[in-house]
This record gives structure tokens, C-alpha cells and sequence, in this order.
């Protein structure tokens, strides 16, 4: 077996690299619209690479899997949860490889993908102001994890990766890809961590009981002891709730986005959850064996040509955005409610190229 890291390393990555990579993610979202039509449904040239996102989606629904990575497709407007992260990590990134928050810079950069998302077309006014009102969330939240842990983590840190591709080969002609948030060491023992981002609606006792069983993390750690031999001695794991209040009627955007920030900046135990996951060799050792398995299974989905509905995942995480095309059918007129991907997996750089 044999895994490629693509490093980006801290020193060199300058903010416009940074304000480029985050075009280049709203571009992908909302520009090159190519609209399905019914006798354009073909498959799409993706290639056998899996990542955490396609594999959860497999196993979730293996129909909703065919719509997003067979044949590429995936809903005209911008996803909001995707928007969110997108730009959370994106600041959290700048933020951490520079050492520093220049809060000007930040709103100006999330101000303009938010404008360009709205660009979408097709887009309703009241889409608009959804997407508009993302700037006062993700401000709040980067401000507020910059007050909490910004200062510390860089006394307690040494930063060696931020926003690090990887990919590892797999059986079959399959990769395994993916983009670890950061890998650190440790000042004081000089131990290996990696630290990760997640943006959540609710942080409850379910949520985090289940962490140690993150499979993506444990993907991240499986790649990274193929790699080096060595794994990671621990997961920082940080979770950033996403504000429960709204934007008043009376309010302003500005208004809203200085509660926002308000609330982030004195409530912060509500709003963050730091846990450090230790994963045994067993644990790792177990995902690798899944994930052999795991490709077995879609090869033959896909030489059968049949991929199962599950309809019981349909409104678990919201409703599903291919539900229109499995409730009304994959016609000319559900067809345009979509349009098709510019890459199967768009969360992550297009071409990587070893070092
Ligand atoms: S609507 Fe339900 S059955 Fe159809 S793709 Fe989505 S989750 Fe699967």
C-alpha cells in the first residue's frame, strides 16, 4: 500500500493563496452551471477515488451516492451547512497560519463569497438573505474561537500543516482522499496531534459520545500511520455550535451580526467543545479492513447497476436534495433543479501533486 501526503506547509501558504483556494471553493459551487438534462443522466467520469463524505453517502443511501458521485449531480443552490464550513475553515486556516485575526480582512473575504453565492442563478430573495445572513455566523464564530483558543493553542502548539491533502491507495484501483484541518506538535513532549474543525447545530451528550467513533478522523489517523509508521498520539476535537438565535424583523444585518459576535464572545461555553480522542492501533486497523470491504461493495452496486434506496435516511438530515428526482422521477423538468458537479469531490483541491 502506498499513501501520498500533499503538504501545504504553514510558512509559505500567503493570504492570497488563501483568498484563492476560497474562490476557487465558491466558483466551483456556483459557477460552470452545467443544467442535466434527462438524455444527458450519464455517468460521470470520476474515477475510483473515495473520500469520507462519498463513503458516509454510501452508506446512508447507496441511490443518493449514484445521484452525487455516478452520474455528478447536486442541487443548483449552494448548499448553506457547505457555504458555513467552507468559510469557517477557510478563516480558521488563515488565522492559525498567520497568527493572528485581522477581523477587516476576514469580513471583507466572507462578505465576498457570500455575495457570489447569492450571484447563484435562479436564486429567491428570500435565498439571498439566508446566505447574507451567514456572514454575521461565520464572523461570530471565528471571532469567538479566536478569543477562546487562538493565544493558548499557539503557546501550546507548534503548527506544522494546515488544510493538508492526502490520498492512499486502496484495493481495486481505489484511492482514499481527504484534507486533515491541521497537524500540530506538541511543544512540551514534542507528541503528534492532529486538530479538527467541525461546525454543528447542536452539541449534545449524544453527539459527543459518539465521537471516538469518527470515522473520518480515524480515516485521517489510518492514512497518516500508513504513511510514517507513526500515528498521531491524539485528535484535538473542536466543535463550534452554530447560533440558535435569528435575525430580528426589526433588525439590521449589522445589528444581527454584532449580537452574533456578542453572544459568541460572552456565552462561549455554549457555542465551543474541546475534547482530545485517543484511537488504538486496533481502532485504525478496523477502518482499514472496512474500507477494502467498504470500495468491494460499490464496485458492485455500480456493475449491477443497482444502487438501493433508503428511504429511511430521506429526511434524517433534513430533507434529502435528491428527493425530488426519487419522488417525481428523473425527468427533463426535475432534472433542472440540479446541476452537475465540476469534479466528483469539490471539498478538495482539484489537482493535487505530490511533493
Ligand atoms: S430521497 Fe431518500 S431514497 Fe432518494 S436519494 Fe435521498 S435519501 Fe435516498
Amino acid at each position: 500500500m502506498s499513501v501520498k501526503f500533499i503538504k501545504k506547509p504553514v510558512a509559505s501558504a500567503g493570504t492570497l493563496d488563501k483568498v484563492k483556494q476560497l474562490w476557487s471553493g465558491v466558483r466551483s459551487m456556483v459557477s460552470g452551471v452545467n443544467f442535466a438534462e434527462t438524455t444527458h443522466l450519464k455517468p460521470f467520469k470520476f474515477g475510483k477515488q473515495l473520500t469520507n463524505s462519498a463513503r458516509s453517502t454510501f452508506l446512508s443511501c447507496q441511490q443518493k451516492y449514484q445521484y452525487s458521485y455516478v452520474y455528478g449531480l447536486a442541487p443548483r443552490k449552494p448548499s448553506i451547512p457547505f457555504l458555513v464550513g467552507g468559510l469557517f475553515h477557510n478563516e480558521l486556516d488563515i488565522m492559525y497560519s498567520s497568527g493572528a485575526l485581522d477581523v477587516d480582512a476576514m469580513k471583507e473575504r466572507v462578505a465576498k463569497a457570500c455575495e457570489a453565492a447569492c450571484r447563484f442563478p435562479g436564486m429567491r430573495a428570500e435565498d439571498s438573505d439566508q446566505i447574507w445572513m451567514q456572514q454575521a455566523v461565520v464572523c461570530g464564530m471565528v471571532k469567538g474561537y479566536h478569543q477562546l483558543y487562538l493565544k493558548k493553542d499557539l503557546a501550546a502548539y507548534q503548527i506544522l500543516e494546515t488544510e493538508g491533502s492526502f490520498e492512499a491507495e486502496l484495493a481495486d484501483g481505489w484511492s482514499y482522499h481527504g484534507k486533515k484541518d491541521m497537524v500540530v506538535l506538541r511543544k512540551k513532549d514534542r507528541k503528534l496531534f492532529l486538530m479538527e474543525h467541525k461546525t454543528a447545530g447542536r452539541i449534545d451528550a449524544g453527539y459527543v459520545a459518539k465521537l471516538p467513533m469518527d470515522n473520518q478522523i480515524l480515516g485521517y489517523g489510518w492514512a497518516q500511520r500508513s504513511k510514517t509508521g507513526r500515528k498521531f498520539d491524539g485528535v484535538v476535537y473542536n466543535v463550534t455550535k452554530k447560533p440558535q438565535i435569528r435575525q430580528r424583523q426589526t433588525e439590521s444585518l449589522r445589528e444581527f451580526m454584532k449580537r452574533v459576535e456578542d453572544d459568541y464572545y460572552l456565552n462561549p461555553g455554549t457555542y465551543f467543545y474541546r475534547e482530545t480522542l485517543m484511537f488504538s492501533d486496533a481502532d485504525l486497523d478496523r477502518f482499514g479492513r472496512e474500507l477494502k470491504k467498504f470500495v468491494r461493495h460499490i464496485d458492485e452496486a455500480q456493475r449491477d447497476n443497482d444502487f438501493l434506496q433508503n428511504a429511511g435516511h430521506c429526511t434524517a438530515m433534513g430533507t434529502c436534495p435528491f428527493m425530488k428526482l426519487c419522488l417525481e422521477g428523473v425527468t427533463k423538468e426535475t432534472l433542472l433543479h440540479y446541476r452537475v458537479k465540476s469534479r466528483a469531490h469539490e471539498e478538495l483541491p482539484e489537482a493535487p501533486t505530490p511533493d
